[in-house]
């Protein structure tokens, strides 16, 4: 039985991609940081829906000793994982006149530092799979300068995307999403006009669903990609 590993998995694109990937066949490692109870709901949805083991687990993907604590725990607990979703992000949107040193750094830590702690650790017990890294239409052609720094992390992780699909090949596929504008909590507390204004530049015009980022990110981990490698998916519903 195959097992993933998904960072920020009690809420948002992290559950739908914690389910998506349960209803699969995939055991299921929920790490999380703060909302202990949705996470341990999500276990209780899961071990009733599918017949998978689930592991939740509290890390902070940016602090490395409970990173390598986290990974210890899961190869004591599975042995290896399959695949690594690096899922786990937060943004601090604000204009860049008023962003602290502080919160600009937060974001590079969670976002791209935390991506990196979990690879290098998660990768020593791969033998195989895939990694999937969650970047952002906004370090691609879609910039919000509110989230100059949320950018700039998402940017980073297009790089690490592809130095790691270099580095851990042939073994491991390495690839990343770019999501545009998902209906979750971190989009929550947006204006109805600024949401509006935003639909009108995507060819779809709406804001997506997370289910249809979580069944990309769960094509990246199948069969049906394996000669998909080192490559970034928009899903995004297009730009005007
Ligand atoms: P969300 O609903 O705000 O959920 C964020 C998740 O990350 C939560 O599970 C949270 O855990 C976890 N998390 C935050 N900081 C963490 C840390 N230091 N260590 C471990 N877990 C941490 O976010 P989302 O919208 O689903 O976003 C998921 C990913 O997609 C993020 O990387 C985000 O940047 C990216 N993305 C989102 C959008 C969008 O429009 N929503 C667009 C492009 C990219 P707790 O619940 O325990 O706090």
């Amino acid at each position: 039985m195959k097992t993933v590993l998904i960072t920020g998995a009690s809420r948002g694109i992290g559950k739908a991609t914690a389910l998506k990937f349960a209803k699969e066949g995939y055991n299921v490692i929920i790490n999380y940081l703060f909302q202990e109870k949705d996470a341990l709901a999500l276990k209780d949805e899961i071990i009733k829906k599918y017949k998978v083991e689930v592991l939740v687990y509290k890390a902070d993907v940016a602090i490395e000793e409970e990173v390598k604590k986290m990974i210890t725990n899961i190869k004591n607990t599975f042995g290896k994982i399959d695949c690594l979703v690096n899922n786990a992000g937060i943004a601090i949107d604000n204009d860049y006149l008023d962003k602290s040193t502080e919160e600009f750094q937060k974001v590079l830590n969670v976002n791209l530092l935390g991506t990196f702690l979990v690879t290098k650790y998660a990768s020593l017990i791969m033998e195989k799979g895939s990694i999937i890294n969650i970047s952002s239409n906004g370090a691609i052609n879609d910039g919000y300068s509110e989230a100059i720094d949320y950018d700039a992390s998402k940017a980073g992780i297009i790089a690490l995307t592809h130095d790691f699909a270099k580095r851990l090949a042939p073994k491991i596929r390495v690839n990343a999403v770019a999501p545009g504008w998902i209906n979750t909590d971190m989009n929550k507390d947006i204006e109805p006009n600024f949401q509006k204004m935003q639909e009108n530049n995507i060819l779809l015009n709406r804001f997506g669903e997370k289910e249809e980022v979580a069944n990309v990110i769960y094509f990246l981990a199948s069969e049906a990609s394996s000669y998909i490698n080192s490559t970034i998916i928009r899903v995004d519903g297009g730009e005007k």
